[in-house]
């Protein structure tokens, strides 16, 4: 058997490639590389995390054969871990604030998890889509909550998987790292495990508007800066477990409209069709580049497809309520090729043909 055959889902995970993004490379003189987590199984950066937790309760003996697997999820974690219990025969509950896009219900419904929607409420009240969680998982018998912001198996998948392939992709030449914090688990793993390779390497924050991680991180005070933010699944009011102790030497404030921005020059200038934390991260790392200068190596996450997000980030009547169709270039009239105000001699012709 090849040594190239991964067995399942579960292994399947990981090892995706990092790929150097060549115009903000070429336009800021540093290289510019995305870990490319849209191409896991699932489709996100969250199917480390879903296969770690599972497995860490399996090893622990919480999680039996014909178990329940709970979770409180904006989306990707609860994607991934439906797949995960398909293939390994657990029930997957999944509870979701009703704010999300619906592409997340329809996915996570048609995966066969079964999907709870509550109302969208701040964390301190006791209806918190991810208290519901943990209080159906404790009346489920068997059945495990999955805990993606507090269970550290979350950034240990980070720091044993995806931090190590980018030591090994880039052969130890990184200069630094930077991504934004959901749960914390992608940046907390990652940067723990680069620092202790190379303390030198910066490690970075990259935080949307309206989350309160940036002050926190340069001036060590929890503060939300700016508004909400238009991007899900990043940004946050508190310091996770998994977030706690991530030994990050800054963090960049990225807005809405440089993130849309951004996912509109990955997808237009180099054919990534990405979410909108890629477009964050990405932001980011271009800010960082022009920051240090010339000739260092940056490395980000592109954390999940623009998929799912269809009715949202790319979609002109959203956006344009959003008051963002400008940062993504949408606001000049699309004309065919053929048309120009100049008014070529030819244009008879295709006046003549289109009439
Ligand atoms: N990007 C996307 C699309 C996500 O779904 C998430 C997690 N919710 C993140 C980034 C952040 O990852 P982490 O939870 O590891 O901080």
């Amino acid at each position: 058997m090849s040594h190239s055959i991964r067995r399942g889902f579960a292994e399947a995970i990981g090892n995706t490639p990092l790929i150097r993004l060549n115009r903000f490379s070429d336009l800021t003189g540093c290289e510019i590389l995305g870990k490319a987590e849209f191409m896991n199984p699932g489709g996100s950066v969250k199917d480390r995390a879903a296969r770690a937790i599972i497995e860490d309760a399996e090893r622990s003996g919480r999680l039996k054969p014909g178990g329940t697997v709970v979770e409180g999820t904006a989306g990707n974690t609860g994607i991934g871990l439906a797949h995960v219990c398909n293939a390994r025969g657990y029930r997957c509950v999944i509870v979701m604030p009703d704010n999300q896009s619906a592409e997340k219900y329809q996915l996570i419904e048609a995966l066969g998890a079964e999907v709870l929607r509550v109302k969208a409420v701040p964390y301190s009240d006791p209806n918190h889509y991810q208290k519901i969680a943990r209080r159906l998982a404790d009346e489920i018998p068997g059945a495990i909550w999955a805990n993606q912001f507090d269970n550290t198996a979350n950034r240990d998948a980070h720091e044993q998987t995806t931090g190590p392939e980018i030591w090994a992709q880039t052969g130890g030449r990184i200069d630094a790292f930077v991504a934004a914090a959901g749960t914390g688990g992608t940046l907390g793993g990652i940067s723990r495990y680069l620092k202790r390779e190379n303390p030198k390497i910066l490690t970075v924050l990259a935080d949307p508007q309206g989350s309160s991680l940036y002050h926190w991180v340069r001036y060590g005070e929890l503060k939300q800066i700016g508004p909400a933010s238009i991007t899900e699944g990043i940004g946050i009011g508190r310091v996770t477990a998994n977030l706690e102790g991530a030994p990050l030497d800054d963090a960049l404030h990225i807005t809405d409209v440089e993130c849309v921005r951004t996912v509109y020059q990955l997808l237009r200038e180099e054919g990534l069709f990405l979410g909108s934390t890629s477009g964050v991260n990405v932001a980011a790392a271009v800010q960082l580049a022009q920051r240090l200068g010339p000739g260092h190596t940056i490395v980000t996450i592109l954390c999940d497809s623009g998929a799912k997000y269809q009715s949202r980030l790319f979609n002109r009547k959203w956006l344009s309520e959003k008051g963002l169709l400008e940062a993504a270039g949408l606001t000049q009239q699309v004309q065919p090729a053929s048309i120009t105000t100049e008014t070529p001699r030819d244009l008879d012709g295709y006046q003549r043909l289109s009439a």
